[in-house]
């Protein structure tokens, strides 16, 4: 077989990288080791408006379960802010569906699909690049110019060109289950060492009365399942409207801080594969939209050197780099954060003008325009607390 770019991985940064490097004109292939596009799913399934639109998708589509407008943001002492965007800002999905639309985007421009075929080896020869794959337990040799790794957090592409591992992995878990649902185009998110040490719980209406609940912890610390076992059974407000009994349970990492490097010789990386995840709310759908369309249309170039190739990586950070950088230090500086603080930081939106500012500024895209907004807001004791922490991780990772 040979193809001028292959594309690892049909979740949806390999899917859209390869409709885009088809759309450009190059000979296309995703291959895919399980055989069912979008399964299984790992994912909470909320996206921004700004998401969908990256995507090139309508928000009537058949995978849109729900219209979300805000946040209930609850503290460690269970003092809730309510952050209203006033309209949709966001989506509730089915991943499977979703994925398999992105897909059947990429089939529409001419790439091509193989399932349950996992990538196991790469080398170079005299035409290129030979990528090895398995096959229903054969090997086959696939000679391409670009490979392009969306082959998610345990991204064998990145190992296997030397371009490494994404540095910090959250632990996740989630069910779907039965729960009250006291405000249904509002998600709940709940704070506190007690809750998620490093991250956030969260629960997010589906339909009717289903819900996920979920959590990332540090994998330095407990076991997110104990984790979810308390929130579940012991928080005052989960435990009241949880209804004791889950449908589905997803167990998955969410890598935070985004490779050094993501492309050599032949090779792109491109999604979770390469870290390209927002650190504050651990949303990879549209900041791996935005990289993976990059990554298509660079691979499509067909130069396959790595200095050619280095225009996707200046692409990507042009556009959402200084972002992630940002969401890094507001991720560390929350994650170190006591209860206490983290109480502190929830009373600073106790305050009228600084809730029209989120309201106005808020895009959970870009948190960093919303903390530029607010600054001038703060006095000198909430400005000391939250950004002087960010300052001093900043400097500290200098
Ligand atoms: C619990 C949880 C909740 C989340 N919730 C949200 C959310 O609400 N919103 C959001 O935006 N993001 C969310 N995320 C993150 C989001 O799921 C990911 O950022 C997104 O799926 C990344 O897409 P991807 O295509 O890079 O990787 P993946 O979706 O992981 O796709 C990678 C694909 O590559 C395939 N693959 C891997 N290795 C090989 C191989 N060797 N050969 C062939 N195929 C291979 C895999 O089977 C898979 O299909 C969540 C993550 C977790 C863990």
């Amino acid at each position: 077989m040979k193809y001028d770019v292959v594309v690892v991985g049909a979740g949806p940064v390999g899917a859209i990288a390869a409709r885009y490097s088809a759309k450009h004109g190059a000979n296309t292939l995703i291959i895919e080791e399980h055989p069912h596009i979008g399964s299984p799913v790992q994912c909470t399934g909320i996206i921004s408006t700004k998401a969908l639109d990256e995507c090139d998708l309508k928000p009537g589509s058949s995978f849109v379960y729900r219209n979300i407008r805000g946040a209930n943001i609850y503290s460690p002492g269970c003092h809730c802010i309510k952050v209203d965007g006033g309209k949709t800002k966001a989506y509730v999905i089915d991943r499977k569906i979703f994925d398999r639309t992105l897909v059947a985007k990429a089939l529409d421009e001419g790439a091509d699909l193989i399932l349950r075929t996992k990538a196991a080896a790469l080398k170079n020869n005299k035409n290129g690049t030979v990528l090895t794959v398995r096959q229903n337990g054969t090997l086959q040799e696939i000679q391409t110019t670009v490979v392009i790794g969306a082959d998610g957090i345990q991204s064998g592409i990145a190992r296997m060109s030397g371009l490494g591992r994404v540095e910090k992995i959250l632990s996740c878990i989630q069910v779907e289950g039965q729960y009250e649902i006291a405000n249904a185009d509002f998600v709940e998110i709940f704070l506190g060492n007690r809750v998620a040490p490093g991250f956030f719980a969260w629960v997010v209406p589906v339909t009717g009365s289903i819900a996920r609940i979920g959590l990332c912890v540090n994998s330095s610390t407990r076991s997110a399942h104990q984790y979810l076992q308390k929130l579940l059974k012991e928080h005052s407000i989960v435990s009241a409207r949880y209804h004791g009994s889950s449908t589905s349970m997803v167990v998955g990492g969410m890598p935070v801080g985004a490779l050094k490097h993501t492309c050599t010789d032949a090779v792109l990386i491109a999604g979770d594969a390469a870290g390209q995840i927002k650190p504050t709310s651990g949303g990879g759908i549209y900041t791996g939209a935005v990289c993976a369309r990059i990554a298509g249309e660079v691979a499509s170039i067909g130069d396959a050197s790595k200095k050619g190739l280095e225009l996707y990586d200046t692409m990507w950070r042009k556009r959402i780099g200084k972002e992630l950088t940002i969401g890094m230090y507001i991720h560390n500086t929350l994650g170190s954060f006591s209860d206490q603080r983290l109480d502190e930081f929830i009373n600073i939106f106790d305050d009228q003008k600084i809730m029209d500012t989120v309201k106005q500024y808020g895009d959970m895209d870009h948190p960093s325009l919303l903390l530029r907004k607010i600054a001038p807001h703060l006095n000198k004791k909430q400005l000391f607390t939250f950004a002087g922490s960010i300052i001093r991780d900043f400097i500290n990772s200098k």
